[in-house]
This record gives structure tokens, C-alpha cells and sequence, in this order.
């Protein structure tokens, strides 16, 4: 695979954010990215790493109208011997051709995901901070741009992939966060797209977190759309119930994206001695068992903010306190352990640490 690679005018380069505690989450963008397209007849073309810059679109590109889209996140560690360390990537490239599928999109080539973004990481490595909790943020996006405005595939595609210096997901860091389980909205059904990751379902999801954020919580839970009664996920985290020493997560029933993180969860937990568990989770049965004690803790999972405890989780009528709204021992140590291998501070144990060269 060739890789183009436009000059960047010392002009076009930007002044990095000297004080790392400062970057939020998805402001800050690097000087270059990558741009692929994708024609009808021709296929994937023109692989580029140029200056990061705006797009000059047709208004009338099907992406703007049909939201015929999808994204991923992934993130890039400097380690401190100097390594750039990316985490799992296969699993979103694979994830990637999986929504993409879901919405008519050109599979991406395995190889040009990963190579693509192992030369842009590399080109841009100046930009990666290394205070602790800060990273990479990578984020690919495959949009439809023929102008058109007939409901269709289109015939014309950008694959584009651009880096963003992120700190801590969550303005007030490691801390546990309010949930409210959604009993109106719902993210996704059976059939739909919930399991791919399309920039649709956090568009119908923003009504409900708006609502949610006005009476206090920081986060919505979503029941399925069937019979809003089983557990599925939050926003862009999957959940996790802890009773003692057994997790439990929701398992995938196609509406529920298949996170890296939970995947993570699920195979990290049975090392440090925990049993762990997917199956379908009641949410009168999970109110119970909060209620009673038997759930110990309760924690979040994804990319962005690696694993997030629940403070509080509210349905209904009915708010419940986990962990007497602090961080919980097995919360703790899952985060401590998959932000050890990440960055470099614990062994590899399971080969998913893959190293930009
Ligand atoms: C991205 C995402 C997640 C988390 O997936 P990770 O691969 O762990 O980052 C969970 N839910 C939704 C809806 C998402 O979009």
C-alpha cells in the first residue's frame, strides 16, 4: 500500500497545548490526516496523509441528508521508553467493516485501516501527551458524498482518519457518575442499528441526555426498545454489575455495540480472579439486587473514558447508591490493570498492545 504524503508548510503547523491538564476531551486537533476515497467502479483510491483542514462539500452529499456515516475511536499511548502503543486496533477494524456493512459502506481494507493509521500516529507522535489519563484519540470516519438527493448507497466516499490529544473523558476525572435508566427514548431495537457504530444513533440518543443532564444525571441508561426492561447500555459506554466477586454484563443481542473495552472486561477479569458473566439483565431484577446489597459496584466501559464507575444509578422513581458513592475495589483494579497494559506500566499479558513503528 502506498501512501501519499502531502508537505505540511511549516506555516500550517499549529502551537500544541503546552499545559496537559487542560485538553478535555475531542478539541484539539494535530496538523495532518488521512484521507482515502472511495469511487464506483474504481474502488479505494488516492490514499493521502495531507494538512488537516475543512472539507469543501456539495450541500447535497448523502451524508448530510440519508446519515449514511459511521465512525470508530481508538487511541495511541506513548509509553515512557518512547514506544507508541495502540490498543487492539484489528478490533476496530474489524468492527468498522462490521457497521459499515450494516449501512451499505464499502468494506475498508484491513491493512489500509491499520497501516494508515500506524503512519499518521507515527508522523504526528510529537502530538501524543503523556501526562497520566492523557492519549491519543483516533478517531476514523467514513462518510457517503455523492451529491444526490435520491435515497441510495452513494457512489463516492471519504475514509478519513483524524488525531486528537485528549485528557480525561470526564471533566472531574476518575469519579463515579449518575445514571438514569431510560424509561421514555430508546437507542436502538432489534433489527435496527444499534450494533453498528453510526453517527444516527447518537443523533436520535441527544434528546434524552439532554433531559437527563436538566434534572441532574450525567449519563442515561438505555432499556431495549421491545419492552424497556432489559439492560443495555449507556450512551457510548457498556455496563458492568458487580456482585462480589461475579460481573455481569448485558450480553450482545444485536442492539448493544460490541465494545472493545467490555471484550477487554470479559477476558481481563477471569486473570484477577473474578467469574464474569453475559446474559440478559432485568432491570427490576438489577434495582433488587442494588436495593438488597448483592450488587457491590457498577461500572461503565469504552474507549473514551476506559472504565467509569456509577455512583448512583436512578429508575423510575428510585434512586440507589452503589459503592456508597465511591470508586469500588473491582472498578478500581479492572482500571488500574487495562490502563497499566495500555500504557506500558503492566505486562501484555493477552498480545493486545500492537506498536506504531
Ligand atoms: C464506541 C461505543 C461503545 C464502547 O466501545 P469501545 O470499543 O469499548 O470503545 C459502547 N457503546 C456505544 C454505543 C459506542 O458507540
Amino acid at each position: 500500500m502506498n501512501i501519499k504524503i502531502v508537505p505540511l508548510p511549516a506555516e500550517k503547523m499549529k502551537t500544541k497545548i503546552s499545559d496537559q491538564s487542560k485538553l478535555g476531551f475531542g478539541k484539539y486537533f494535530t496538523d495532518r490526516m488521512l484521507m482515502v476515497e472511495w469511487k464506483a467502479g474504481q474502488g479505494w483510491c488516492d490514499v493521502r496523509i495531507e494538512p488537516y483542514a475543512p472539507f469543501v462539500l456539495d450541500p447535497a452529499c448523502l451524508v448530510f441528508h440519508y446519515a449514511q456515516e459511521i465512525f470508530e475511536g481508538l487511541k495511541a499511548y506513548k509509553w515512557a521508553d518512547g514506544r507508541i502503543a495502540l490498543f487492539r486496533p484489528e478490533m476496530n477494524a474489524r468492527r468498522f467493516n462490521q457497521s459499515g456493512d450494516r449501512l451499505c459502506l464499502p468494506p475498508v481494507p484491513e491493512e489500509l485501516f491499520l497501516k494508515g493509521i500506524e503512519q499518521l500516529v507515527s508522523l504526528e507522535r510529537d502530538w501524543i501527551p503523556t501526562a497520566e489519563g492523557t492519549s491519543l484519540y483516533i478517531r476514523p470516519t467514513l462518510i457517503a458524498v455523492e451529491p444526490v438527493l435520491g435515497v441510495k448507497p452513494s457512489d463516492h466516499y471519504y475514509f478519513y482518519v483524524i488525531l486528537s490529544p485528549v485528557g480525561a473523558y470526564y471533566a472531574a476525572g476518575f469519579n463515579p457518575i449518575n445514571i438514569m435508566v431510560e424509561d421514555q427514548y430508546v437507542r436502538a431495537v432489534p433489527g435496527g442499528t444499534g450494533e453498528a457504530k453510526c453517527g444516527g444513533n447518537y443523533a436520535s440518543s441527544l434528546k434524552a441526555g439532554l433531559e437527563a443532564k436538566k434534572k441532574g444525571y450525567d449519563q442515561v441508561l438505555w432499556l431495549d426498545g421491545r419492552e424497556r426492561r432489559y439492560i443495555e447500555e449507556v450512551g457510548a459506554m457498556n455496563m458492568f454489575f458487580v456482585y462480589g466477586t461475579h460481573i455481569v454484563t448485558a450480553a450482545l443481542n444485536g442492539s448493544i455495540l460490541s465494545g472493545v473495552t467490555r471484550d477487554s472486561v470479559l477476558k481481563l477479569a477471569p486473570s484477577l480472579g473474578y467469574t464474569v458473566e453475559e446474559r440478559q439483565i432485568d432491570v427490576h431484577d438489577l434495582m433488587a439486587d442494588i436495593r438488597s446489597g448483592k450488587v457491590t459496584e457498577a461500572f461503565g466501559s469504552g474507549t473514551a473514558a476506559v472504565i467509569t464507575p456509577v455512583g448512583k444509578l436512578c429508575y423510575m422513581d428510585e434512586c440507589l447508591q452503589l459503592t456508597g458513592g465511591n470508586v469500588g475495589e473491582v472498578t478500581q483494579r479492572l482500571y488500574d490493570t487495562l490502563t497499566g497494559i495500555q500504557t506500558g506500566k503492566l505486562k501484555d499479558e493477552f498480545g493486545w498492545v500492537r506498536f506504531v513503528e
